[in-house]
């Protein structure tokens, strides 16, 4: 293995979250479809120290122990976001819901996590919506980070593009927190788009190209984005979109997209994290493995879990031994400046 001073996973989810918390979730959609009138109730979850404990120890836990990782910044399930479902309301309560059992995840666990929100999103709602438990996560619960979900309609992409002004009291109260956002779909509700195998990679391209052809970052020169699964199809198609650029007369994708925007390292083999470290910048690239996740079984090829990703880390020849240790954790401390001496001075190394 590798030697390096700490290695941080910007992309964790709960994916193993005990059932009481998806009973919730499932009797509150069930309660809108047999009658939308009915009053909704907030999440009163009778889980326990001891089964939160039994949730992760087996599972993210025990990866982060076999395959060194210090911390993961950890968020409610992504696909279990479901912006497209319920109404607001149930979507206000379940972002509360979830993002509640993340600070209890991390006050048993502040070696091994730190937290990253959900927000309440609903198509067709203003972003601004979701300040409110923005603020409530960041400024009352410690939260380093949030998942924005671009497309809340569910693969159905009903709302403006990132760039548009609909989003932008979210990107001012995100710059003024200082807190980066993971920009990550939820589950699709449009049969062309598997979730994690299209739609997941499509949301990636597709806010890459938002922002290749607007010009965010000139109204919020500090906002941070991350980019998960290892920016969909954006690194393999680099001189497309070098090009593409060139031709609608934007400045370099370096001068115009890369003081702000991150991609993760949720590429599940080893040329495909070479093409990644090859053509995007080392300070640009942040180590995730996205675990418990998406793909969940062994490489024969490897012998080892496609999604153990520290080993293509550890073996890409395209990285300097600096450069590997800013991917791997340097580079989260600059983006999650909100982990603070607090959480990683708390993480033994
Ligand atoms: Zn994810």
């Amino acid at each position: 293995m590798w030697d390096t001073k700490m290695i941080i996973d910007c992309h964790g989810h709960y994916t193993t979250e005990p059932d009481q918390l998806k009973d919730y979730r499932r009797a509150q959609l069930e309660s809108l479809a047999n009658d939308p009138s009915l009053p909704l109730s907030r999440a009163d979850l009778n889980i326990t120290d001891d089964e939160i404990r039994a949730s992760l120890e087996p599972n993210q836990i025990r990866l982060q122990r076999e395959r060194g990782i210090d911390l993961t910044l950890f968020s409610p399930r992504a696909a279990g976001m479901g912006h497209h479902l319920g109404t607001q309301q149930s979507a206000d309560y379940w972002a509360e819901a979830c993002n509640n059992m993340i600070r209890r995840i991390c006050d048993l666990y502040p070696h091994h996590f730190a937290p990253v929100c959900q927000l309440p999103q609903y198509p067709g709602v203003e972003p601004k919506n979701c300040i409110t438990e923005l603020e409530r996560c960041v400024n009352e619960m410690g939260f380093v980070g949030c998942n924005v979900n671009p497309d809340p309609s569910g693969a159905m992409w009903t709302d403006p593009p990132i760039t548009d002004k609909w989003w932008y009291p979210l990107w001012e109260k995100m710059e003024e927190l200082a807190v980066p956002a993971m920009l990550h779909v939820s589950g699709s509700c449009n049969p062309n788009f598997h979730p994690t195998g299209a739609h997941y990679l499509n949301g990636d391209t597709a806010v890459f190209m938002q922002l290749l052809k607007g010009d965010l970052f000139r109204d919020f020169p500090t906002l941070k984005f991350i980019i998960p699964h290892g920016g969909g199809a954006v690194p393999y198609h680099w001189g497309r979109y070098r090009g593409l650029a060139q031709d609608m007369g934007k400045p370099t994708l370096d001068e115009h997209l890369l003081r702000n925007v991150y991609f993760d390292t949720c590429v599940y083999h080893q040329a495909g994290i070479d093409c990644m470290t090859r053509v995007i910048p080392s300070k640009n690239i942040l180590f995730a493995s996205e675990i418990v996740g998406a793909v969940r079984g062994i490489d024969p090829e490897t012998g080892h879990n496609y999604d153990d990703t520290r080993r293509y880390i550890d073996a890409t020849p395209n990285l300097s031994d600096v450069e590997r240790e800013a991917v791997f954790g340097e580079n989260a401390k600059q983006v999650f400046t909100r982990l603070n001496d607090q959480v990683l001075e708390a993480t033994p190394t």
